[in-house]
């Protein structure tokens, strides 16, 4: 199935924002996420400060990075389920993106990587894997998560009523799946909030951010 960057790129000016357009081919290299090729597909999870804090869940499929705002960000309890909007799929240089959107610009506010990693996908029939094209066609995905912060088997689920695989609005359900990794008091996205890349925070590039229009403006402090 042939994804496609070009809502990703429209949404975007690339003089403007900092965030990578991406290679021009979808899938034409192999994706070095990390800036070394991986053996196994990656993840992501982007803590986004936009109008709405959210965390943006990325999994690499066919060459991007098939892309979910978790409002809530994940749960390690399995009777939580997490409400997933499917967004527009972002190239695979976004994986490194962390710093400051500017004002004005699309989803403008700082992005931290909240965690990162790779996955495995879990779906199987008749002993075989299923794809994760055919798993995203379904609107059912099962993967095994390997990051700093998450770790075991997490499902997507496409809700009931929205319809076709490419619909940038499509609600799923992001839910832990009962193993061993499965933990009701353990609570990740507050007790560990800061980012694997950087160690920085979303409040410490709200900070910097602040630093910096006082700089260029000194009077608005
Ligand atoms: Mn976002």
């Amino acid at each position: 199935m042939a994804r496609s960057l070009s809502v990703y790129r429209k949404k975007r000016d690339f003089k403007k924002t900092k965030e990578p357009a991406g290679q021009k081919e979808v899938g034409g290299k192999r994706p070095t996420a990390w800036g070394v090729a991986q053996r196994r597909p990656i993840f992501v999870i982007q803590q986004h400060a936009a109008r709405a804090m959210h965390y943006d869940l990325r999994l690499q499929i066919g060459g991007v990075l098939v892309s979910w705002a978790v409002p809530k960000g994940p749960s390690l309890n399995p009777k939580t389920k997490r409400l997933a909007v499917m967004t527009e799929d972002h190239p695979m240089e976004y994986a490194k993106f962390e710093g400051i959107i500017s004002k004005g610009e699309y989803g403008a506010g700082p992005v931290i990587v909240w965690d990162r990693g790779t996955y495995k996908n879990l779906r199987e029939k008749d002993e075989k894997i299923v794809s994760m094209p055919t798993c995203l066609r379904e609107g059912r995905i099962e993967v095994f998560l390997r990051g700093k912060k998450l770790k075991g088997a997490f499902a997507l689920i496409r809700m009931k009523g929205t319809v076709g695989t490419k619909s940038p609005k499509s609600n799923w359900l992001l839910i832990k799946m009962k193993d061993e990794y499965a933990d009701a008091r353990r609570n990740p996205v507050s007790s560990a909030p800061e980012s694997v890349k950087t160690g920085k925070t979303i409040k410490d590039w709200k900070e910097k951010m602040k630093v910096k229009r006082s700089e260029r403006n000194p009077s608005k402090l």
